[in-house]
């Protein structure tokens, strides 16, 4: 800068001219200023066309997790594929075999209280994979809460069937590996002993000496046991459950009591001829929803295929002679 001078008359000679302190000042403050204003934009360029580190490492990190979101996504896809897969399996295979009806694919994918949980992450470009990620997940959650159920409901059904494998009739009411026990009268239109007219039999016959034990077919509850006047004698029925009752008729003994809950192959009586009879004999017959049912489909678990056609041979010669009782 140039330095101005002044002429002193005084003392003949020319000065220096001293600048104002408030020039000064003014001069340093916007010295100031301009330095602020050139680095500012100095930085700006320098970082519009280069990176910082810290911009850099932020980039890095938003990169590593889009690829970890992406294996998320992934690994949730692959849940999802394994999961349809067991519930069409479900609904096909295990739910079938028990009669149960299949679960409607609506039920079975429907979502937990819809997406206004998410309606603020969704609403964020930043959050909304976040958002439908935990979407996904709901419906993953959903579908395995309504699976696992369902494989609630199946044990259940497990548990009974297996009970009613146990009561539902399937042995013999008799002994008939003792000689002296034997088929004496089939099911169906046979000729009655007292008037000598074609009757259908409701059941089968076993005849024996007295007192041969009577055996409970399944499991299941008295429903009776006692006399009978309309023509089966001493008489029990049992309750087994699912639909099924079976009749023990013409007993000389019965061995329970009504309510009394019974086993398979328990004793409950004795070979009689008690009531509308001639000869003794047991009058044995299978009730499913109350209608009487040929015994001889429910020996299935005692009876071998051999011993099978030999019964069903003997109820065929056996058809034309006239039942012991109606
Ligand atoms: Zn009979």
């Amino acid at each position: 800068m140039a330095k101005h001078y002044t002429f002193n008359p005084h003392t003949l000679s020319y000065e220096i001219l001293g600048i104002p302190f408030k020039v000064r000042i003014y001069r340093i403050v916007f010295g100031v200023l301009l330095a602020c204003a050139s680095s500012t934009i100095a930085i700006y360029v320098f970082s519009y066309f280069f990176e910082t580190p810290r911009a850099a490492l932020m980039q890095q990190r938003n990169e590593d997790l889009q690829i970890k979101y992406d294996f998320l996504l992934q690994r949730l896809r692959q849940t999802n594929d394994e999961l349809n897969e067991l519930m069409q399996r479900d609904n096909k295979v295990y739910r079938s075999i028990f009669e149960a009806d299949p679960i409607p694919l609506p039920v079975r994918e429907s979502g937990m209280g819809g997406i206004k949980r998410y309606e603020q992450l969704l609403a964020d470009a930043q959050t909304e994979q976040v958002a439908k990620a935990m979407i996904f997940m709901d419906k993953i959650t959903k579908k395995v809460y309504i699976q696992s159920k369902s494989f609630d409901e199946i044990a259940e059904y497990v548990r009974e069937k297996e009970e009613m494998i146990f009561c539902i009739p399937s042995i013999q009411p008799v002994n008939l590996s003792d000689p002296k026990v034997h088929f004496s009268g089939g099911y169906g239109w046979r000729s009655d002993p007292f008037y000598h007219v074609q009757k259908f039999h409701h059941g089968i016959d076993f005849g024996g000496p007295e007192k041969t034990p009577i055996y409970a077919t399944g499991n299941g509850k008295v429903e009776k046991a006692e006399f009978n006047w309309g023509g089966y004698g001493n008489m029990v029925l049992i309750n087994h459950g699912f639909g099924y009752q079976t009749r023990y008729a013409h007993l000389s003994e019965i061995k329970v009591r009504q309510d009394e809950k019974i086993t398979r192959g328990q004793l409950i009586g004795l070979m009689g001829n008690t009531g509308r009879s001639k000869g003794t004999h047991l009058h044995y017959e299978v009730l499913f929803k109350n209608r009487d049912v040929n015994p001889i489909n429910f020996f299935n678990t005692d009876v071998s295929e051999s011993e099978y056609h030999k019964i069903i041979q003997a109820l065929k010669e056996d058809a034309n002679k006239p039942a012991m009782e109606y």
